[in-house]
């Protein structure tokens, strides 16, 4: 079964991907992370994304599709989440040539949210984890035990601009993927999105079986 992240930057979608990834067995592939990954390892993607990165702009469709693809690749046999990609209708189209989804989660949450929890938001620079700074102790990943960095492109305007680039782009694979689509509120605590996740989860499933 492959799933579809889609939402705002800064929605939650990072979290949301965890939680799949470890409670049903999911393989996640962020192509954010894939960029931010090329970018540190200077590899030739990565080279070719990162102003792109930088700016808050989408990264031309041939690079994305060339990390998405190595990915697949490597993987295949996986359930996937895709978290970050579609992010037009282009590349959903794109998507649909390598793998069928069976489902889209909409994360859902206000702009003010989504700017708040950029301002705070951090990421190792050694994992790619993302993290918001009330969750963790002196700004430290507990996991590499590294000091925490902010992300290029989570300053104020570019988080802005992202998020209009989601309205335009993005915003419209709602209609698209509208039969298959389960809106996550995500704009209460940790608690209640584990929840919600798992409701949807099992509507999935169940919604999946129906139609073997
Ligand atoms: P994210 O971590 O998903 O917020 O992505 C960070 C940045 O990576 C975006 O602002 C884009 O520059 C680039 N990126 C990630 N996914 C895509 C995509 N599907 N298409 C184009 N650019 C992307």
């Amino acid at each position: 079964m492959n799933l579809v992240l889609l939402g705002k930057p800064g929605a939650g979608k990072g979290y949301v991907s965890e939680m799949l990834k470890d409670e049903y067995n999911f393989y996640h592939i962020s192509t954010g992370n894939l960029c931010r990954q090329n970018i540190k390892n200077n590899t030739d993607l990565g080279r070719l994304a990162s102003e792109y990165v930088k700016n808050g702009d989408l990264v031309p469709l041939e690079i994305i599709l060339n990390m998405l693809k190595n990915e697949i690749v490597s993987n295949s046999g996986a359930n996937f989440i895709f978290d970050g990609f579609p992010r037009t209708r282009e590349q959903a189209k794109e998507l649909e040539k390598l793998v069928s989804i069976d489902a889209v989660i909409l994360v859902d949450v206000n702009d003010d949210i989504i700017l708040n929890r950029i301002a705070k938001r951090r990421i190792c620079p050694n994992c790619s984890k993302l993290y918001i700074l009330d969750e963790v102790k002196n700004e430290e990943c507990p996991i590499c035990k590294v000091k925490l960095i902010i992300r290029a492109d989570d300053n104020l305007e570019v988080a802005e601009k992202r998020i209009k680039l989601y309205n335009q782009e993005t915003k419209p694979l709602i209609e698209y993927y509208k039969n298959k689509i389960y809106t996550l509120d995500n704009s209460k605590d940790l608690d209640n999105t584990k929840k919600l996740i798992k409701e949807i989860t099992e509507r999935i499933y169940a919604k999946v079986k129906e139609n073997v």
